[in-house]
């Protein structure tokens, strides 16, 4: 498992399975905070690095949704820390298993039912802070898809909104999208916050990611214009 310093607050943890897999720890004056938890393999890496960092207990996990590269270290880690799971109200039937996601063939039980609960919001658009952290409701890639921005690092913490190659801003991954249109809607995103560093799950540092945002969705209705 690769550690890495992003920001003042934050910590990202890669491991490489075929992609690289990332997932955030992120401290406040409370304690930690985990965001997303790629797969179960990187559970005693997560486990290990929150315990040397000495910032408090994991307090929380928060998903930027169910898919099962995304979830895989909560069970583990929930052994060792008993805390809460989140992720957006929209996306808990999905990754329970109840409801099939879009343009998959089969139900995926991602965590078992009742584990997640729904990100506090007020109102129907605006989702609450919480630990140091705002979530965004963008979906697309999923149908309850959310990014997580830290505003004292200026941080966007995008899961799969994007992938990323050589600090270029990529499509999310074709294959396991649900509604790319979607997904390039919710790209606009980062022209409303402007963070200085966008990070994806699978790929590298972005910065001055709003810089781009033209450039990708004018390509990328190129790409989708022709289907
Ligand atoms: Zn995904
Ligand atoms: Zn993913």
């Amino acid at each position: 498992m690769q550690v890495k310093k992003i920001s003042e607050h934050i910590w990202s943890l890669k491991m490489w399975m075929i992609i690289p897999i990332h997932v955030w720890v992120v401290i406040d004056e409370e304690g930690v905070t985990l965001v997303d938890a790629g797969i179960p393999m990187m559970t005693k890496g997560i486990t290990k690095f929150i315990e040397q960092l000495h910032a408090g207990p994991l307090l929380r996990i928060l998903l930027t949704h169910g898919h099962s590269d995304h979830v895989g270290a909560v069970k583990g880690t929930l052994k060792k820390y008993e805390v809460p799971v989140y992720a957006h109200q929209i996306e808990i039937p999905y990754l329970e298993g109840e409801v099939i996601y879009p343009r998959r063939k089969k139900l995926e039980h991602n965590l078992p039912k009742a584990l997640v609960s729904p990100l506090l919001d007020d109102g129907l658009t605006k989702l609450k802070k919480i630990g140091g952290l705002t979530p965004y409701f963008t979906p697309g890639h999923s149908p309850g898809h959310v990014v997580y921005y830290h505003e004292i690092d200026n941080v966007l913490l995008a899961g799969d909104l994007f992938t990323s190659k050589s600090g270029r801003l990529k499509q999310p991954m074709p294959a396991f999208t649900a509604n790319m249109k979607q997904a390039v809607a919710s790209a606009s995103i980062i022209s409303y916050l402007k963070p200085k560093q966008l990070e994806v799950c699978h790929g590298n540092t972005v910065f001055q990611p709003s810089d781009q945002l033209e450039e990708y969705i004018k390509k990328m209705e190129r790409k989708l214009g022709g289907q």
